[in-house]
């Protein structure tokens, strides 16, 4: 398949998202910007969009897909049962980096639900994804929009570099502003539970909800127990290379990552280390990358999965990273560099 490739800036630049929206309407697939991450949308109503967007990401069909809208109203076409709750987290977070689980109306087809009876639904902020989805017809199911693993993509060149050939059209919308994936908050059970750590902190949820539960799995898997969110249980956003997380006090980390790079090196492997502007000057590696300042953790989540990319644009192949507070936005940052490391993590003495 040739992949159209079209650069947009802003909701008023109409022909390329006009023309997305009619490829959206007529069961086509195309990456877009939002202010997450790039997202893989087609046309949430229709089974066949749905099982075109697996295909291309290559993802598991039990992984359900997020439905994008881009009005309040259209929510009750496809949720059921929307609680008093929901509306509140709505009116404070919607447009925005948050996704909200209902059960689902019957128009919603499986195939987009990944076989659940809920919907997980959300209304983003960026312009030119709430136009395209109006062009669309109003729901657009987007998983993020890279290949199956690999750490979601922040920009529209990551799109193509995963995407190309097996997608209808890549918008181009630039760096997104976030650089996570939405928190995603299950509204169906008595209490509201993160079933994914996002943006929108369980601070940010609690200013709005009385009570609010973190999915144990996404602090600790280790009991085995299967996370509520299907999409959470695979290895996800990984580079190439092995990928080891160092925790511990900042002198023990500097002086564990050193000892292990220097053994890496020796065994002839190319070498990585992520860290942070505090602590960049202490390593020698091929490729010393720093998230930023451990001051600005928007930052450090902006950059994390274009970091990871670059990784594997020079080949390392073997990466220590430092660990972050698991607190507010940490407890997010962390969640996506356990899955990247795929659980193997060191604690530095
Ligand atoms: P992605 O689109 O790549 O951000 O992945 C979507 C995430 O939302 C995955 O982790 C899914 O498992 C999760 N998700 C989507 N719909 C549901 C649902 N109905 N129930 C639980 N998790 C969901
Ligand atoms: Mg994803």
């Amino acid at each position: 398949m040739k992949t159209l490739y079209r650069e947009v800036n802003q909701a008023w630049d109409s022909a390329a998202i006009e023309e997305a929206g009619r490829i959206l309407k007529k069961g086509g697939i195309v990456a877009f910007p939002t202010e997450t991450v790039y997202g893989l949308g087609g046309d949430a109503l229709n089974p066949d969009s749905a099982k075109k967007i697996y295909a291309a990401k290559g993802r598991p069909s039990d992984n359900p897909l997020i439905v994008h809208i881009c009005r309040m109203e259209d929510l009750s076409e496809i949720a059921e049962e929307i609680p008093a709750g929901a509306l509140a987290l709505a009116e404070a977070f919607w447009p925005g980096p948050l996704t909200m689980i209902f059960h689902k109306k019957k128009r919603v087809p499986l195939e987009t639900t990944g076989g659940l009876s809920t919907v997980a639904v959300r209304f983003p902020s960026h312009p030119v994804a709430q136009a395209l989805i109006g062009e669309a017809g109003g729901f657009v199911a987007a998983p993020s929009a890279n290949l199956s693993g690999k750490p979601s993509p922040t920009n529209g060149k990551h799109c193509l570099h995963d995407l190309n050939g097996r997608v209808d059209m890549v918008l181009d919308g630039g760096e997104v502003g976030i650089g996570l994936e939405s928190t995603i908050v299950d509204m169906t059970g008595p209490v509201p539970e993160i079933l994914r750590p996002g943006f929108v902190t369980k601070e940010d949820l609690l200013t709005v909800l009385k009570e609010v539960r973190i999915d144990g799995t996404i602090i600790s898997d280790k009991d085995g127990t299967a996370p509520k969110a299907p999409g959470m249980k695979y290895r996800h956003y990984a580079p190439a290379g092995t990928m080891i997380l160092v925790e511990g006090e900042q002198e023990a980390v500097v002086k564990k990552i050193r000892e292990m790079i220097a053994a890496a090196g020796k065994e002839g492997k190319k070498t990585g280390v992520l860290c942070t502007d505090e602590t960049k000057e202490c390593y020698q590696a091929d490729l010393v990358l720093s998230a930023g300042s451990r001051k600005n953790e928007e930052e450090i989540a902006r950059r994390l999965f274009s970091l990871l990319r670059t990784f594997d644009e020079e080949n390392t192949e073997f990466i220590c990273a430092e660990t972050f507070s698991e607190e507010r936005l940490g407890l997010a940052i962390m969640n996506r560099l356990k899955k990247a490391a795929g659980g193997n993590t060191v604690r530095a003495t």
